[in-house]
C-alpha cells in the first residue's frame, strides 16, 4: 500500500513509554502514516534512534529509526496529531494544534474532563464523539483517550451497565510500573514491594467512568449516575492493569446473564471492521486463576480485555477481576482505535473512510 494514500500522522512525545507504542503499532499501519515526531527540548535535533531510551520487543521501525525529533509546536503538516506528551506540557501544546486545525488523539489527563472535549473508548461511548463537531477548536479538535485502568473498568462495566443498570461499583487497582513511563519507577522502590499510591489516579478512575457512561445533551455529557469508589496501587509488573471489582447490580441477575453479556459483547469498531479494532473486545476466562498479566495481556494484539472470577459478593452483588494492557489499549492502541473511529465518522477535515486503503 503506498504511504502516498495514508494519512500523514505526527507522534508528540514519540520517544516515551506511550509514544514507542505508537511507534511500534504505526509501522505498517493501513490508515496512518507517521510523517513528524517531537519531543522535549531536549531530544530535539536528535535522530529519533538516539534520542529514545527504545524498550520494545520489536526494533525501531526503518522508517522512523533517522527522522529528527521536531520541537512540540505546530504547524507540522500533519492532519492528526498523536499526543504522548507529559501532562504538563500537554495542555497547552494539544490546545495550539488544535487551534491550528489538527485533530489532536491525547492521551494524557489535561483536557479530558472539558465539556466540548469527547473522552471515548470506542466500543463503550462512540457517541460522544459528536461533542467535537461543536467544540472551541472546530475544525479542529481535542479528543481523548481516558486513564489506563479506566479504560479496562469501563470496557467490563458497559455491558452490565447497558442489561442490568449499576448502582455502585467498588475497584481496586493492582498498577504495571510502565504506567509510570520512563524512567518512571526505581527498580530499588518497586522491587520485593507494592506501592499503595498513583498520584492522582483514584480521583480520575472515579470522574472519568461517570463522563464515559454518561450521556451526551446540550452540545456536553451528562454524568452517569453511579457511586464509584477506587483504590489504586503500583505492582512489579512490566505491562497489564488487573482489576479486583465488585459491583451492585440495578437489577438482578444471575452469573451466567452476566458472562453472557460480556461474551456476546460488540460494537461499533467490530462492526465498521476497523483495523486495530479487535474481533472480541471481551473475553471471558473461565479458569480458576485467570486473568493474569503475564498470560493474557497481549490478548487480540493487546487490544482485547480478560475478565474472570465472576462470583458472588457479600458486600455487593458479584465480584470479579479484569485485565488490560496499559500501553495498548490503554494508551496508545486506545488512540489509534479512537483515530480510526474519528476517519470512519468523517470527523477529520477532508478525509473520508471512502478514500481509506482497506489493508
Ligand atoms: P513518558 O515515558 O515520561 O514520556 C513523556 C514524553 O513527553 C516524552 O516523549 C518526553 O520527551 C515528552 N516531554 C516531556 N517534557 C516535554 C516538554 N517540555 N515538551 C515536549 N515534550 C516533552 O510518559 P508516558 O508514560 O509515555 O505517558 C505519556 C502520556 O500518556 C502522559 O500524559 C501519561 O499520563 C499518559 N498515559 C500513560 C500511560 C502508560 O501506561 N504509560 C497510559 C495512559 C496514558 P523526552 O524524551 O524528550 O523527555
Amino acid at each position: 500500500m503506498s504511504s502516498r494514500q495514508r494519512v500523514p500522522v505526527a507522534v508528540l512525545g514519540a520517544t516515551g513509554t506511550v509514544g514507542q507504542r505508537f511507534i511500534a503499532l504505526l509501522d505498517r499501519h493501513p490508515w496512518f502514516n507517521p510523517i513528524a515526531l517531537t519531543a522535549s527540548e531536549r531530544s530535539e535535533g536528535k535522530t529519533y534512534r538516539d534520542a529514545t531510551r527504545w524498550v520494545q520487543a520489536s526494533p525501531i521501525p526503518k522508517q522512523v529509526a533517522d527522522m529528527r525529533i521536531l520541537p512540540s509546536e505546530p504547524p507540522l503538516e500533519a492532519p492528526l496529531v498523536f499526543s504522548a506528551l507529559d501532562a504538563s506540557v500537554a495542555y497547552d501544546v494539544e490546545s495550539s494544534f488544535a487551534t491550528s486545525g489538527a485533530v489532536v488523539i491525547s492521551n494524557a489527563k489535561s483536557h479530558r474532563m472539558e465539556k466540548d472535549v469527547p473522552l471515548v473508548v470506542p466500543e463503550v461511548n462512540p457517541e460522544h464523539l459528536e461533542i467535537a463537531r461543536g467544540s472551541r477548536y472546530a475544525p479542529g479538535a481535542i479528543i481523548t483517550n481516558p486513564n489506563c485502568s479506566t479504560i479496562g473498568l469501563v470496557m467490563a462495566l458497559k455491558p452490565l451497565w447497558d442489561r442490568f443498570g449499576l448502582r455502585r461499583v467498588s475497584v481496586t487497582t493492582m498498577q504495571a510500573v510502565s504506567g509510570a513511563g520512563i524512567p518512571g519507577v526505581a527498580g530499588y522502590e518497586i522491587s520485593d514491594n507494592v506501592i499503595p499510591f498513583i498520584s492522582g489516579e483514584e480521583e480520575k478512575m472515579e470522574s472519568e467512568t461517570q463522563k464515559i457512561l454518561g450521556s451526551v445533551q446540550s452540545g456536553g455529557v451528562t454524568n452517569a449516575k453511579l457511586a464509584l469508589s477506587a483504590q489504586c496501587h503500583r505492582v512489579p509488573v512490566v505491562d497489564g492493569h488487573l482489576l479486583a471489582v465488585s459491583i451492585e447490580l440495578e437489577r438482578k441477575t444471575d452469573r451466567e446473564k452476566m458472562i453472557e453479556a460480556w461474551e456476546n459483547f460488540t460494537a461499533e469498531p467490530q462492526s465498521l471492521r476497523l483495523p486495530t479494532a479487535p474481533s472480541h473486545p471481551l473475553r471471558y476466562w473461565h479458569e480458576d486463576a485467570a486473568p493474569q498479566p503475564r498470560l493474557h495481556r497481549d490478548l487480540d494484539g493487546g487490544m482485547a480485555v480478560s475478565i474472570g472470577r465472576l462470583r458472588p459478593c457479600s458486600v455487593l452483588d458479584y465480584k470479579f477481576a479484569c485485565l488490560s494492557h496499559n500501553t495498548v489499549r490503554g494508551a496508545a492502541g486506545g488512540a489509534l482505535l479512537l483515530a480510526e473511529l474519528v476517519v470512519a465518522r468523517n470527523l477529520l477535515q477532508g478525509v473520508a473512510k471512502a478514500s481509506m486503503p482497506t489493508g
